[in-house]
């Protein structure tokens, strides 16, 4: 059994952080073989990560002020650490060093990675484990893309030497050998590539949270964690705003068909939520998650005889397409057809789209709803199971939520309904108690 393990930035932002996960790795050590620390992030309500710290310093350093003081408070920030677990270490060559590359200008990639790169050394000085640098071993193209291929294959080679190692997240190197970041949040992404580069069992990706959670504890008090969810259910709700890892950090482990496993740094016998290719094993709540997003519109287009018109849907998305706009859905009925569009990107060009949609097909009618949001009630289990719809449509109807749209995806992963913002919350916690609350 071969673990990789990569730590968040609430489970490294102080040295009490830095000493659970310590245990946690002891627990297992034989099997939580390579660690990828995050930077410290908050450590209370209010604190500010250290990445963040490090992208002011820099913009500070950049117009030519003196960035000394910013940079002091960044130093003590990993003194504190240091102290705490009593570690014979110093940073002083270090912060000398970058003290000189912020002067010089090295770039913000630069400066925001030495947060982890930092956090990776006293890491590495914590476990006893060997330090290896990301910048030899994540590689970025000249166009700043990820460089999978030579990354997995140098990557794999370096990490064959060592039982343990430490590699700091979110970030690697250009071909000329300067520092390149992902985007942020980004060393999910990073114990995803090493985790494919050793072929581990499992990525354990430890945070703050229990897993992943049936809906949004903001708006539903203490929902209740998914315990297994599929790759597709997650993309499908991350999509739609639900955020517990990066995006991008699930394509390289599911080339390799390695689960991640979400776990909580303050609750480790939690068993979190298991991420996995696919299951056969059914989701508690016939459901598996709800997610939504506010700020849609739609661009409602009537003409008598459209479905025999040839060519009419593609005439009309022509005009979304000249103007730069994605669509998300296109609920149609015989003579009507409907776009449903990011309000904010549509705005700019409104006019446009309007004009353009009048000149290529001539419109009965054609008028606007703004002002909407869109809630996915995905779960894998509703392909097989009936009434999931009947369900939520009448726990809307109760709620007094008129529905504004309904469109279900062809691989029945998911159910979207369009809802007016306002009803947005009430439309979430109505789904929520249909399928969980009364199961609790
Ligand atoms: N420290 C970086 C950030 O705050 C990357 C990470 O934590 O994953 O975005």
């Amino acid at each position: 059994m071969k673990k990789v393990v990569k730590f968040g930035g609430s489970s490294l932002a102080s040295a009490e952080q830095f000493q659970k996960v310590g245990s946690i790795i002891h627990a297992e050590e034989a099997f939580r073989r390579y660690v990828i620390p995050s930077a410290p992030g908050k450590r209370f309500g209010g604190d500010t990560k250290v990445t963040d710290l490090l992208y002011d310093c820099y913009e500070t350093a950049v117009k030519g002020t003196d960035f000394d003081k910013k940079l002091q408070v960044i130093k003590e920030r990993y003194q504190e650490i240091i102290n705490g677990l009593q570690l014979d270490l110093s940073l002083d060559d270090e912060f000398d060093k970058i003290r000189e590359l912020f002067a010089q200008g090295a770039g913000s990639n630069y400066a925001a990675s030495r947060g982890e790169y930092l956090n990776g050394i006293i890491m590495a000085e914590y476990l006893g484990y060997e330090f290896i640098d990301a910048a030899e071993v994540i590689f970025f193209t000249e166009n700043g893309e990820f460089d999978a291929e030579k990354t997995n294959r140098m990557l794999s080679t370096r990490l064959e030497k060592y039982d343990h190692a430490v590699i700091p997240g979110f970030y690697g190197s250009l071909p000329g050998g300067a520092i390149k970041t992902f985007s942020r949040g980004g060393s999910d992404i990073t114990g995803s590539i090493v985790a494919r580069a050793v072929k581990a069992d499992l990525y354990e990706n430890w945070t703050d949270v229990s897993g992943c959670l049936v809906t949004d504890p903001r708006i539903v008090k203490d929902p209740v964690p998914i315990e297994v969810i599929t790759y597709r259910e997650l993309r499908e709700l991350a999509y739609m705003g639900a955020s517990v890892l990066h995006d991008e950090a699930i394509f390289p482990v599911r080339r390799e068909g390695i689960p991640i496993n979400i776990r909580n740094t303050n609750d480790p016998s939690a068993p979190g939520t298991m991420i996995v290719e696919s299951t056969c094993k059914k989701s508690d709540y016939t459901i598996t998650g709800i997610a939504g997003k506010k700020g849609f519109a739609a661009i409602n287009i009537e003409k008598d005889r459209m479905n025999s018109e040839v060519g009419f849907g593609r005439k009309v998305l022509s005009v979304f397409e000249e103007n730069g706009i994605s669509f998300e859905h296109i609920p149609s009925g015989i003579d009507t057809m409907s776009i449903f569009v990011h309000q904010s990107e549509f705005e700019e060009k409104e006019q446009k789209v309007l004009a353009g949609i009048r000149r290529v097909v001539d419109p009965d009618y054609l008028d606007m709803d703004s002002d909407l949001a869109l809630i996915a009630v995905v779960g894998r289990g509703m392909r097989s199971m009936r009434g999931t719809a009947g369900r939520i449509f009448a726990a809307l109807a109760h709620a007094n939520i008129n529905i504004r749209m309904i469109d279900q995806g062809s691989s029945e992963l998911n159910i979207i309904i369009g809802v007016s913002n306002s009803d947005f919350e009430a439309a979430i916690r109505a789904i929520y108690d249909i399928f969980v609350k009364v199961r609790l």
